[in-house]
């Protein structure tokens, strides 16, 4: 069967961007309100000749007791139980938070490979200074990316693909 990539993160990082632009199509709901995608969304995609399952998830605020957040979080954890591999996505305008912190801990967790994505790094060129800061989360290489100009998908897929 077909590996399952899940995009995860907390609200508002632009996880549903990034999975429109690497399925090449808009079927995920992209909103400045965070955590618009609440159930799970499913795609298939190929990359370099590779069939995969992609899946956006509605973000995760790890210790929010809100009903709505909780059902976030609780269907973006089933997203992980399946995932091969988890892109962790990151947003550099907001550096690591706190909660960014607490989801990486939980996705450690899980036991499975993560590649962290930075995303909104829109200029192209040399990574931002900033990008450093995110080594602290300990899951690697942060990887820098644009969901909106679709600068750094390729990358992100191969290192992806590295797991698979
Ligand atoms: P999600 O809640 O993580 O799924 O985030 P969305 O994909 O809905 O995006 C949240 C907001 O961030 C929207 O206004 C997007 O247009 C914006 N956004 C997403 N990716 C990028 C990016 O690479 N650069 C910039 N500048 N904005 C982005
Ligand atoms: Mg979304």
């Amino acid at each position: 069967s077909k590996p399952i990539i899940a995009v995860v993160g907390r609200p508002n990082v632009g996880k549903s961007t990034l999975f429109n632009k690497i399925i090449g199509q808009r079927l995920s709901i992209v909103e400045d309100t965070p955590g618009v995608t609440r159930d799970r969304i499913y795609a298939e995609f190929e990359w370099r000749s590779k069939s995969c399952m992609l899946v956006d998830t509605g973000g995760i605020e790890p210790f929010s007791n809100d009903v709505i957040l909780s059902q976030m979080r609780r269907q973006a954890q089933l997203a992980i139980d399946s995932a091969d591999v988890i892109i962790f996505v990151t947003d550099i305008r907001s550096g690591v938070t706190a909660t960014d912190a607490d989801v990486a801990n939980m996705l450690l967790k899980s036991g499975k490979p993560i590649v962290l994505c930075v995303n909104k790094c829109d200029n192209v060129g040399s990574p931002p200074a900033d990008i450093y800061e995110f080594y602290n989360l300990g899951l690697g290489d942060p990887i820098p990316v644009s969901s909106v100009h679709g600068h750094g998908t390729g990358d992100l897929l191969d290192a992806v693909f590295e797991h698979l």
